[in-house]
């Protein structure tokens, strides 16, 4: 039986983010999704059907990744300004 010093259980970006984290440090992490791919709300998807639009479907202040976590993880980010005007549900 495999042996871990931290399991953390869904692969958000928020897990994911950790994982990293304490593999880097040498931690021995296991990262548990019960899904077939990981990103959680973050992954975009076609939401409505018979719409070709891939939305992100909960997570889009994913864009406000500080720039911290991408220059320690090293990660090949680039994000995209939008045109439009954006009218959040909440505030509407
Ligand atoms: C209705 C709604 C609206 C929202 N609107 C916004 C918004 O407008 N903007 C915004 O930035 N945020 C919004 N959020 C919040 C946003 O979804 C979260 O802040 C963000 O997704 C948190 O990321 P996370 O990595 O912690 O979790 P998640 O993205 O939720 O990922 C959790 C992961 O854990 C996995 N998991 C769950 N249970 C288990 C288990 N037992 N075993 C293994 N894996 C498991 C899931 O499959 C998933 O992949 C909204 C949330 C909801 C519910």
């Amino acid at each position: 039986m495999e042996r871990y010093d931290v399991t953390i259980v869904g692969g958000g970006h928020n897990g994911l983010v950790a994982a990293a984290y304490l593999a880097r440090a040498g931690l021995r992490t296991l990262l548990l999704e019960r899904l077939p791919h990981t990103g959680g709300a973050a992954v975009s998807a076609r939401a409505f059907s018979g719409v070709d639009a891939l939305l992100s479907r909960y997570s889009y202040l994913v864009s406000l990744l500080p720039e911290q976590i991408c220059s320690d993880l090293q990660l090949r980010l680039q994000l995209r300004s939008r045109s439009g005007r954006v009218v959040h549900p909440h505030l509407a």
